[in-house]
């Protein structure tokens, strides 16, 4: 019986994945899944794939090296070097890639891949099932901020990220290599940067990172639930391809540890698949920060259901500041209530100090550029949850399904 409803499950799970994984790339143009299997079978052969676009700064001579040097990491590592842009078969994200070419490499149980960007050349995305054990996504992402890789051709940087992942000290590597940065300093696509201001202090590497362990505890857990841990990792300048990259690797991770929860000790297991599934719509439809936020508070809520205790939500005024540390009374602007929110220590801190936290913004009808929470509820559902603080996500998307978010 519960092997049974097991099977289902992982095979639902699955299909979720799969949908999640292709539904975006299949919107792009209908040709993600062979240039997806393409890459896949070429991998198999050889753990580098260079796209002609990229013969000549990686030639079959720098591919072998690279291929010698992978062999030598012992580690399952894979290199995808393929132009990306958007409209294109992955629709110029290489989380869609990755995820394409993981779909397509299943009977691998491990496995790392290193990847193109789709925004900035000159980096590389790494990416790592079934968690990132060897800090994966941080030491391929510090290859591209290392002095010694500035003016390195894409041959060097993809050796170096190589290293990086096989000394497995990838965070410590990111936090060294971006430690001088000013936030504006790191590659941008340009133009209008508004969105950069309330994303300063983004701490998607530790909502990664919170993802990756709440997923380790998930799994080892046999009878205590325990409450993710959500922690705070040093500032770290996002963009929204970045934010977007980071919500499709929290979903998929949600996704894997739904997968491998065990039915008979995880009661609440119907309410994570439920909060991915939403968590995959939102990700597709997702218009910009806001929304992306509310993928990674569906994910925290997915994850809070797996480990049996729903904990704090995100911080309610930045839910990119990661989890809340604990809840206040507050009184917006111009309100005679008093809302009970969860908000993380630095925002506890301004509210304490009567400063204003530092706040996620949307814009509303105007198009005017105002907190998210100021929308009507009517609007926006993450006006109405506030990111969980005063709603269940999930419980706010499903009250209004049918109705514009
Ligand atoms: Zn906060």
């Amino acid at each position: 019986m519960s092997t049974d409803v097991r099977r289902v499950i992982t095979v639902l799970a699955a299909l979720l994945l799969a949908a999640l994984t292709t539904t975006p790339a299949r919107a792009a143009d209908g040709d993600a899944p062979s240039a997806g299997q393409r890459i896949a079978e070429a991998l198999r052969t050889s753990p580098v794939y260079v796209d002609e676009a990229y013969a000549d700064a990686v030639p079959p001579s720098r591919q072998r090296q690279l291929a010698d040097r992978i062999r030598r990491t012992g580690l399952p590592i894979k290199v995808v070097l393929t132009p990306l842009t958007k409209g294109d078969a992955f629709d110029g994200d290489s989380g869609v890639l990755a995820g394409i070419v993981r779909d397509r490499l299943q009977d691998q149980r491990e496995l790392i891949l290193i990847t193109t960007d789709g925004e900035f050349p000159d980096y590389l995305n790494g990416y790592e099932w079934p968690a990132d054990t060897h800090q994966t996504r941080d030491a391929v992402a510090a290859a591209g901020f290392l002095d010694e890789t500035r003016d390195a051709g894409l041959a060097d940087l993809t050796a170096e990220a190589v290293d990086l992942v096989a000394e497995g000290k990838g965070t410590q590597r990111y936090e060294e290599a971006t430690k001088d940065d000013a936030p504006v300093s790191k590659p941008g696509p340009g133009g209008s940067r508004w969105w950069l201001w309330p994303l300063v202090a983004v701490p998607a590497l530790a909502l990664t990172v919170i993802a990756a362990r709440a997923l380790v505890r998930s799994r080892s857990r046999k009878t205590a639930p325990a409450v993710p841990q959500l922690v705070f990792a040093t500032a770290r300048a996002a963009d929204e391809a970045e934010l977007r990259r980071r919500a499709e690797a929290e979903v998929l991770a949600l996704g894997e540890a739904t997968q491998a929860a065990d039915v008979s000790t995880t009661p609440d297991l119907q309410h994570a698949l439920d909060a991915y599934a939403a968590a995959g719509r939102v990700l597709d439809e997702a218009r910009g920060v806001p929304d992306l936020a509310g993928a990674l508070a569906l994910a925290q809520e997915g994850r809070g259901a797996l480990a049996g205790s729903p904990g704090l939500p995100l911080c309610f005024f930045n839910p990119l500041h990661g989890g809340a540390a604990l809840r206040t009374g507050w009184r917006p602007l111009g309100s005679r209530d008093r809302l009970d929110v969860a908000v993380c220590q630095d925002c506890a801190d301004a509210l304490r100090a009567r400063r204003a936290p530092e706040v996620l913004t949307d814009t509303d009808e105007d198009g005017r550029t105002v907190p998210y929470f100021e929308l009507p509820a009517g609007r926006s559902v993450w006006a109405a949850t506030g990111y969980g603080s005063l709603m269940p996500p999930l419980e706010g998307i499903n009250s209004r399904s049918g109705r514009a978010r």
